[in-house]
This record gives C-alpha cells, sequence and structure tokens, in this order.
C-alpha cells in the first residue's frame, strides 16, 4: 500500500505551483483537493478554432470560427447603444454586435478590413449574429486589433475584468453581453486574439475567479506529473475488462481529452466535439462502473437488513380477481408475481415498476397490498399530490372496501379530533391500508406493523427521500418491502443506470381494447372551433378536459387562467355542466367537483395541470390543452393520458399559441406521431439530456459527469459485467475507484 500512498490521489494540489490558498480555495469549490480530482476534472466541450467557417455554413448555437471583410460598421441606438458590424465572405453575410467599444474602434472598422472572428452564432431580428466574438484584424493595424480585444479580456491571475477601454457607463452591461461560459474570460492578450489554433480548446467546468486558462495552466502541470511518472496513477480497471471493449489505457485516454493531439484531423475532431471518441467512451465506462459499484455497495448493505416475511395465503387476492371487470394483462400478472415473490424474503425488496400511463399499474398495487394484509401487515401508499393520494384512496376503496379491508386517508383537511382518530386507527392496526402523501412519513405518524410501501409517481419525490423512507416503519430491525411505481416512461437503460440498487418491473403492455388517442395541434386562432367540438362530444354524452397552463410555476397565475377559461366556457356553453379544479382550491371544496366528474354528473372538468397525474376517468373522451409549449414532453404526455383510458375513441386537441418555437414544434410534433411513453421518453431524453428529464437536479439524484446514460447505452451493459468481475477479482479496487468518480459526494455512501 506504501506506493499507492504516493499517488495521485493522495497528492494535494496544494503541490503545484501557484496554487496558494485562494486557489486551493476555489479549486475546493470545483471538488478538486488532489492531482487525482484534477485529472479527472474533464473538459464539458471543446472550441474548435482548427477550423475556418464559411459564412453560408453557420449554424445557430454553434461556436465557430470565421472570416470575412467588413462590409459596413455602425452605431445603433436602440434600447442599448451597439456597434454593428457586418461582415461577408463572398458566400454569405454575418452581423457582429458590440455594446461597448471606442472610438477607435469604431473608425478601425473600415469597410474592406479582414476579420476574423471566432463567437457563437445566434439567431438575430434580421440576421446571424455574433455577440462580442473574439477578434482579430487581419489586415489593418495590428494595435486596433489589440485595442478592440482588451475590452473583454480578463486577468488570467487575477480573475478581475481588465477592460481599460471600457467607458465606465459600460461597464455595467459587459457581464450580460456574453454569456459566462463563452465570455473570453482569461489569456490577457492570447483570448481576444481570434487566431487558428492547431487543436481543439478544452472547456473545462470553471467557477468564479478560477477561469479556462488557469485551469489549463493547472491541467498543463498536473499532466507534466503524470507524463513524468505514469505509475502515480492507478488504473484500478484491468485491462482484460476493457480490452475486449476495444477501449484504450486510462491514462492515454486522459491525455488526449485534455490535449487533443494537434494533428487530429477531421475525423478524430468531430469524434471528440461528439464525444463518441474511444477516449471519451474509456472515461464514461469508468464512471458508469464506478456507479454501477456504488449502486452494488447500496445494495449490498440493504441485503443486509431484514424484513418481515409476507407470504399470505391468497384468499383476498382471489376475491378480488373474481370481482375485477377486466382479465389482468399477461404483463401485470407477471410483474405482480415478480413483486410477490420479493415480500416473501426476509431482505426488503426495492423495486421499481415502470408502467406507461395507463398501463394498469394500479391494480397491481391493489393486489401486492392485499398480500401484505393476508400476511397481517399494513400497506402504506404515497402519492406525491394531496389530489392524487385522494384518486388512489376512490380506487382502492373501489376495490378493497368489499372486501371489508379498512382504508385510512391521511390528508392535510384533517385536523385536531378528526386527526387524532386517524393516526389512532393507523397505530391500533385497525387501518391496513393507508393513503397520504409525504406527510406520511411525518413522526408521529405511527403504524402498528408496516410491511410496505408503495410509492407512486417517484419521480416527484428524488433519491434522498427514497433512502430516508428506508427507516421509516422500522420495527425489531426489520424495514419495510418498498414498491414504487413510475409513470415516467424511462427507457430501461437509462432506470438500470439511474435506479441500479433497485429491481425492475416492467408493465410493458396497454390493456386490450384500447383506441388510440388522436393528437391534433390548432392555434389558438381557432378556439371557436375547439369549443363547438368540446359541446358535441358532451352532447353525445362523452366528457371532456380543458387544461390550462402557465409558463409561470406560480399557483396563483394558474388559478386564475383556470378561472377565467372556466368563466368563459360558460357563458359560452351554458347547457353544458362545468367544473373546476385547481390548486389554489381547498381539498375538501375539491374533492367533490372530482367526484361528480368521475360520477358523470359534470361534463366538462376545467383544470390546471393539478391533474397530469392518476386522476382516471374512462368516459372522458377529449382532452384541451391550452398553451402546450409552455409544456415539457412528459408532462404533455401524462395529461394526454387521462384520456383514451377507456373503449372510446379519444382525442386531444393541443390549442397553441403561435408563432412556436422550433423546440415547441419538433415536441409537438412528437406528440402528434408518437403514442409510447417510452418512445416519447427517448425523444425527450434526446432533446433535454437526462438530468432534466429526471428532475434529478433538484430531487438530488445521481449526475453524472461525463457519461450519459442514454447516448452511452450500449456500456451500460459493459459496465454492469465489469462491476460483477471487479467484486468477484479485484475487491480492493472497488473503494479506489467509487472514490476517484464519486469522490466526496455522500449521495451514496450513507447507507
Ligand atoms: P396507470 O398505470 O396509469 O396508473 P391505472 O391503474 O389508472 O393506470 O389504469 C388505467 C385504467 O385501466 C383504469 O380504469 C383501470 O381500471 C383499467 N385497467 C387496469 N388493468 C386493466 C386490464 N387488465 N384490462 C382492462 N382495463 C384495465
Ligand atoms: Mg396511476
Amino acid at each position: 500500500m506504501a506506493d499507492l500512498n504516493a499517488g495521485l490521489d493522495q497528492t494535494p494540489v496544494e503541490r503545484l505551483k501557484g496554487v496558494g490558498p485562494r486557489i486551493s480555495e476555489r479549486l475546493q469549490r470545483l471538488g478538486i483537493l488532489t492531482l487525482q480530482d484534477l485529472l479527472f476534472h474533464l473538459p464539458l466541450r471543446y472550441q474548435d478554432r482548427t477550423r475556418l467557417r464559411s459564412l453560408a455554413e453557420l449554424v445557430v448555437n454553434e461556436e465557430v470560427l470565421v472570416e470575412g471583410e467588413v462590409v459596413d460598421a455602425q452605431i445603433a441606438h436602440g434600447r442599448r447603444r451597439s456597434l454593428k458590424i457586418r461582415i461577408d465572405d463572398g458566400r454569405g453575410a454575418l452581423l457582429l454586435r458590440f455594446f461597448y467599444f471606442s472610438r477607435a474602434q469604431v473608425e478601425a472598422m473600415r469597410p474592406g478590413r479582414r476579420l476574423r472572428c471566432f463567437g457563437e452564432v445566434r439567431q438575430g431580428p434580421q440576421m446571424l449574429e455574433m455577440v462580442h466574438p473574439e477578434l482579430q484584424v487581419l489586415e489593418g493595424v495590428a494595435e486596433l486589433a489589440m485595442g478592440l480585444a482588451v475590452d473583454w479580456t480578463t486577468d488570467a491571475t487575477t480573475g478581475r475584468e481588465t477592460g481599460s477601454e471600457v467607458a465606465p457607463e459600460d461597464n455595467a452591461v459587459a457581464g450580460s453581453a456574453t454569456s459566462p461560459e463563452t465570455s473570453p474570460d482569461t489569456e490577457a492578450g492570447a483570448v481576444a486574439d481570434a487566431a487558428s489554433q492547431q487543436r481543439l480548446t478544452p472547456i473545462y467546468p470553471a467557477t468564479e475567479g478560477l477561469q479556462q486558462a488557469s485551469l489549463r495552466a493547472l491541467t498543463d502541470q498536473a499532466l507534466e506529473w503524470l507524463r513524468r511518472d505514469p505509475d502515480a496513477l492507478q488504473d484500478w480497471i484491468p485491462a482484460s475488462l476493457t480490452a475486449p471493449l476495444k477501449l484504450p489505457a486510462l491514462v492515454d485516454a486522459l491525455f488526449l481529452l485534455h490535449r487533443p493531439p494537434a494533428d487530429a484531423g477531421a475525423e478524430l475532431t468531430d469524434a471528440l466535439l461528439e464525444r463518441s471518441h474511444p477516449a471519451f467512451l474509456r472515461l464514461a465506462f469508468d464512471e458508469m462502473l464506478a456507479h454501477q459499484l456504488a449502486l452494488r455497495r447500496l445494495r449490498r448493505a440493504r441485503s443486509a437488513q431484514r424484513a418481515p416475511v409476507l407470504s399470505g395465503d391468497g384468499r383476498l387476492r382471489e376475491r378480488l380477481r373474481a370481482r375485477l371487470p377486466f382479465a389482468l394483462t399477461g404483463a401485470q400478472q407477471r410483474v405482480i408475481a415478480e413483486i410477490g415473490a420479493d415480500m416473501e424474503q426476509s431482505r426488503p425488496m426495492m423495486r421499481l415498476l415502470l408502467g406507461d400511463v395507463g398501463s394498469g399499474k394500479t391494480v397491481v398495487a391493489a393486489l401486492a397490498a392485499l398480500q401484505v394484509i393476508e400476511a397481517g401487515h399494513q400497506v402504506a401508499l404515497m402519492a406525491p399530490t394531496e389530489l392524487l393520494s385522494e384518486q388512489h384512496l376512490q380506487s382502492l376503496q373501489l376495490w378493497l372496501t368489499p372486501l371489508d379491508i379498512e382504508l385510512a386517508w391521511l390528508s392535510g383537511r384533517h385536523a385536531g379530533s378528526e386527526r387524532a382518530a386517524i393516526l389512532e386507527r393507523i397505530a391500533a392496526g385497525q387501518a391496513r391500508v393507508v393513503v397520504g402523501t409525504h406527510a406520511l412519513f411525518q413522526a408521529e405518524v405511527r403504524f402498528a406493523e408496516l410491511g410496505l410501501v408503495i410509492i407512486d409517481e417517484q419521480h416527484r419525490f428524488g433519491v434522498h427521500q427514497r433512502l430516508s423512507l428506508r427507516e421509516k416503519g422500522e420495527r425489531e430491525g426489520r424495514i419495510p418491502h418498498q414498491l414504487i411505481m413510475t409513470a415516467t416512461p424511462i427507457p430501461r437503460s437509462l432506470a438500470m443506470s439511474v435506479y441500479g440498487d433497485l429491481d425492475l418491473s416492467e408493465i410493458d403492455e396497454l390493456p386490450p381494447g384500447r383506441q388510440p388517442i388522436t393528437t391534433v395541434a390548432l392555434p389558438e386562432t381557432r378556439r371557436e372551433q375547439v369549443i363547438e367540438r368540446v359541446q358535441a362530444s358532451c352532447r353525445d354524452g362523452r366528457q371532456a378536459y380543458w387544461v390550462c397552463t402557465l409558463v409561470e410555476e406560480s399557483d396563483a397565475l394558474q388559478a386564475q387562467a383556470a378561472e377565467d377559461a372556466a368563466a368563459d366556457l360558460r357563458e359560452r356553453l351554458p347547457g353544458l355542466r362545468i367544473g373546476l379544479v385547481h390548486g389554489r382550491i381547498k381539498a375538501q371544496e375539491r374533492a367533490p367537483v372530482m367526484a361528480a366528474f368521475k360520477a358523470g354528473e359534470l361534463d366538462l372538468l376545467v383544470a390546471t395541470t393539478v391533474i397530469e397525474v392518476g386522476v382516471d376517468v374512462p368516459n372522458a373522451s377529449l382532452m384541451i390543452i391550452e398553451n402546450p409549449e409552455r409544456l415539457g414532453l412528459a408532462q404533455l404526455h401524462q395529461l394526454r393520458g387521462r384520456v383514451g383510458r377507456g373503449a372510446i375513441e379519444s382525442a386531444c386537441v393541443l390549442m397553441y399559441h403561435p408563432p412556436l418555437t422550433h423546440a415547441a414544434r419538433e415536441r409537438i410534433d412528437i406528440l402528434r406521431r408518437e403514442a409510447s411513453g417510452f418512445r416519447i421518453a427517448e425523444a425527450d431524453l434526446r432533446m433535454r439530456g437526462a438530468g432534466e428529464v429526471l428532475g434529478t437536479r433538484q430531487a438530488g439524484a445521481i449526475q453524472f459527469r461525463l457519461a450519459d446514460p442514454m447516448r452511452d447505452s450500449t456500456l451500460i451493459n459493459a459496465a454492469r459485467q465489469a462491476a460483477d468481475r471487479l467484486l468477484a477479482h479485484w475487491p480492493e479496487h472497488v473503494e479506489p475507484l467509487i472514490r476517484r468518480w464519486l469522490g466526496r459526494r455522500d449521495d451514496y455512501g450513507q447507507v
């Protein structure tokens, strides 16, 4: 172990030149304490200054190096004074826009001057633009180029703006003129120069006061250290595991990613830009492997825990099955068997039930609950919102009350003695099934013998809660089984890499007889026609939803939009019975409205996105979604899933507000084309990336640094297999590998 201690994971960054207390503190903010941390602080992306792009082939949002001749330069006095320079390369044109500049610079931009610029292409009001590009005058007076450049140059060592030419009043806008990441922050002199370079420029995740140039200089030192002593960085993954995957050696991959070679060539350059280069895959593989190992560790810790063995005699389950108005699908039967077998074990079940909207997860939950009740234990069912918990209560009541099973609903609406009575029924074990929100996990809620916790809509809870739930219901060293149900359609590969500590059951089949939902998109200008359609449908005895959305996550504004829509529709459709629900209406007033809609006593339900999940009214066959462009794909799919739940043909009208952005149009197109939640989720992932789709940023779930479980999905299986082998043959490598990638993050550590 002695030589391990001399490794880079034990070498503090303070050993590098230029790292004093201040820089050290900033590095720490990036999670960098050792040379190993620094080497695994990998570029987020690269800037390509190796190739000159023609102005005819610019793509919005791309950072490119271009050249052109000044056609015309003028100062525009709009909302904010700006210098606009139009350049042309004979094939296309581009507008350069500066918000701070000096007179000398304006004068330097005489027509005919040749400029080279590097910057991000943006869509301007008239044409493509670059805002504050890095600039070099190719023909003209050299100092003028420097003069223009120095405006946005930052001193590499202090991180302070040096812009000596910046007029005082312009200082305020200097920061907002360019996005922080693209702002040429460091390397005084060099950055301003848009000269072409031989190699791709790595861009590192940075922090205030520690920008690209410093990070590059520090990484240079660390790489030099590694070059002198390659053994200081252990590759914890034996070559026998990486070689069959044709992945390069760790040290080689690190060198290549930090400092792409100068003679890269177009193919390698593209591979790096697109993150498909083997060096990139090597590190993505290592990261996924480290995550898998961390998840295994969680699993192992769990298997050491004990849970009640819940076999049951099957009698209650038999009675429910006999009463169901439908036959279970093959997929439902399969997952019920998987869950059932788990709960007969003495180690706690941790199972994720994946199933698209309308796939019939509730009845699966009911049958699982019955097994637990047969075995003499209680069940807690937790939903993310009050409304949803109410819905679950109703579905379960329908099925369980005839079997003489007592349910309890713990809601915010219960207070005082009523609440006390409910808590007492739970504590005494009288209430066999308890439905509620996360309030169920308050300390005052005590169960007599909790055997199973069912959590619906997992994505709303997040991993931290999942971990903390484990403790709830612990009794005599035994913790309850857990079933997590999600309608967020996560592709299996993603689920495995993100929830790798859970077992998976998947309902991959919808109940038979479902009519496909026809989805149409109409502009707001066709509102009249949409209202007529609602009327016609309701006249035929069907029911409809009218969903109001707002871009703000403000309850109050959403509520107001729904109030307005309801008032308007009541006026225009006097013959219809119209109900209204939104987040500002109290649960006790909302419940009768929902019940009336479910019972067919209301024709039209005007609602906010509170109805997104769980509402189940098979006779509702038409849904109007106002301003669908404001919602994400997953949310739209969830909403749409409220119709098409019966045997009636259903439709969803997306009533948008033109003009649509490109992304909004794409989302709406996908929704019109695709019915399957899984394919929609895949499209969503491609458009937005895993973190956003899972809502993990807020929820604190697993974030990958490099790997992208969607894009690198082929590596996931390999990483899982490698995890098995590493645990079996090189167990002493497991901890250092986890530490290398997950470092001081505690998401995994605490079990
Ligand atoms: P979700 O998976 O979205 O929670 P639900 O459990 O609400 O779906 O089920 C949707 C609808 O399908 C409900 O009305 C339910 O009673 C019905 N259902 C469930 N399983 C079947 C089945 N095997 N055959 C027919 N209808 C079913
Ligand atoms: Mg449901």
